[in-house]
């Protein structure tokens, strides 16, 4: 068979039978670009262009490839990867969009073609890099008030700064609540580091924006290669809200791989999350792991005396004045989140302003007591397990275990009904913190319990009352 020797002849004809049989676009990410480089002794040498390709393409489609493979050569085929780096057709990484230095500019690729990256490879010629870094001057660590509550996590986040990379703390793993200074202190490293070496590359992301950032790199050919390099130039990266990563493989395969990369290289990486990594639902075990390596420290609610300072920097840097009996109301009745502390005191600068009045004690009980009754706290789904579990007598880790019973299939199920209609979350992400079921488990929840509350009226009944439950307690 001569056609053996030829590796791009017996690729293509794989590549006809992979065509017909997966998406056209996922054959456009992940197909197109691999390379036929060698074929010898039966064994199939395929170009790939990062070890995260590789490690999809092994993830998801290693059957059929096998198959299609063995039709071709036989069953004593073999298949092997040679991780490349290929430089796009102009030699340049396009950085994410927003991230572009001026318009358009792409930056210099620094590899010459088709060269094999090792594993770790300072990259030359990008220090000059402008990226914008996306901190906010107003959130850094002067504007931060120290308290019993962030002692850790801010003083971990002030030996960062001085030598990102250069600690135990890699990563630092920030968790805590709502509005208790997640995203203000991991800005303030950031500030901190920029501040003593401008010439270091640092990047604040949400967690969302990167993930809509893969998405749209893995829908363009060249694109994803693209978005890994860029990434993996960064000397201190800052992912926003990490818990936003559930349920999205992809996404989380990507990250780890860079995660991986800069953690190699002394990079620092900075976590933020609403829950400790342990709690932490739908994140692979592997990435859980590695953000488990630094330090995990937690923000907690504010006692009444950082509230009160807290109130009085924002109140000293807005050059207002306020007395301080007005002062200390407003941090004694607004107890569990630091945002909604300081949406008090612009809601009572507001009502003075509008109204020509003074602010007063008893404008600000007017003030506050509204403002505290129409706050509706978000309904979480943990609020929503919580009270399914407390309904039905059943522990949490009862409730999430794999068990069929019906008792424990009918909780889930609702719980994951309330979730859809009572959260913004979306199916994939009810599902990972619900048992690690995927989207479709809990559209068939949805649509099953819907189902059963038309026909079964007790069972309605059990579904109201712990929505009625939910929306007192909340
Ligand atoms: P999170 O990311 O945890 O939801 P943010 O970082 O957005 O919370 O903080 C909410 C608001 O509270 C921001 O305006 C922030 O500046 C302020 N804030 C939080 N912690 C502190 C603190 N220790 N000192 C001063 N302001 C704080
Ligand atoms: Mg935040």
């Amino acid at each position: 068979m001569p056609s053996t020797e030829n590796p791009q002849k017996v690729w293509n004809n794989c590549l006809a039978v992979i065509r017909d049989i997966i998406p056209q676009t996922s054959f456009k990410t992940w197909f197109e670009p691999i390379e036929p480089l060698k074929l010898k002794d039966n064994v199939l040498t395929l170009g790939v262009s990062s070890t995260f390709v590789y490690e999809y393409i092994e993830e998801h489609f290693i059957d059929l490839i096998s198959k299609t493979l063995r039709k071709e050569l036989g069953p004593n085929v073999k298949l092997e990867y040679s991780v490349q780096v290929v430089a796009n057709k102009d030699s340049v990484i396009y950085p994410p969009q927003g991230y572009r230095p001026t318009k358009n500019k792409p930056i210099p690729y620094p590899i010459g073609t088709a060269k094999m990256l090792p594993k770790v490879e300072v990259i030359p010629g990008l220090k000059q890099l402008e990226i914008d870094p996306q901190l906010r001057p107003e959130y850094s660590f002067s504007n931060f008030i120290e308290g019993e509550c962030n002692r850790l996590a801010r003083s971990a986040g002030a030996t960062i700064a001085e030598k990102p990379g250069g600690t135990a703390f890699n990563p630092l793993f920030i968790y805590g609540g709502s509005g208790l200074g997640k995203t203000h202190l991991a800005q303030a490293i950031g500030i901190a580091v920029k501040e003593r070496s401008l010439e270091k590359i640092v990047l604040y992301v949400s967690a969302n924006r990167f993930q809509t950032q893969f998405v749209d790199a893995v829908t363009v050919k060249n694109k994803l290669n693209d978005f890994l390099h860029f990434y993996q130039m960064i000397d201190v990266l800052i992912l926003d809200d990490v818990q936003e990563f559930a349920g999205k493989e992809g996404t989380q395969n990507a990250f780890f791989h860079i995660f991986n990369h800069l953690h190699q290289l002394g990079k620092q990486l900075i976590l933020t999350s609403d829950k400790p990594p342990v709690e932490l639902q739908g994140l692979e075990q592997r990435l859980l792991s590695r953000f488990k390596w630094g330090l995990s420290a937690e923000l907690q609610m504010p006692d009444v005396e950082t509230r009160i300072a807290i109130l009085q920097n924002k109140i000293y840097h807005n050059g207002m004045q306020l007395d301080d009996n007005v002062v200390c109301f407003i941090a004694e009745q607004i107890t569990t989140n630091i945002r909604e502390l300081e949406g008090a005191l612009v809601s009572l600068l507001a009502q003075a302003t509008l109204n020509k009045k003074a602010i007063t004690l008893e404008l600000a009980e007017e003030t506050i007591e509204k403002l505290v009754c129409s706050t509706q706290h978000e309904i979480s789904i943990g609020d929503i397990q919580k009270v399914v579990c407390g309904y039905f007598n059943l522990t949490p880790e009862g409730m999430l275990s794999k068990s069929q019973k019906r008792e424990i299939v009918q909780a889930r199920q609702i719980a994951m009904y309330l979730s859809r209609n009572l959260t913004k979350d979306s199916l994939a992400s009810i599902g990972a913190q619900i048992g690690g079921k995927d989207h479709a488990t809990v559209l068939h929840a949805f649509k099953t319990v819907r189902d059963l509350m038309d026909t079964d009226k007790h069972f309605k009944q059990y579904v109201v009352d712990i929505e009625k439950q939910l929306k007192e307690t909340w």
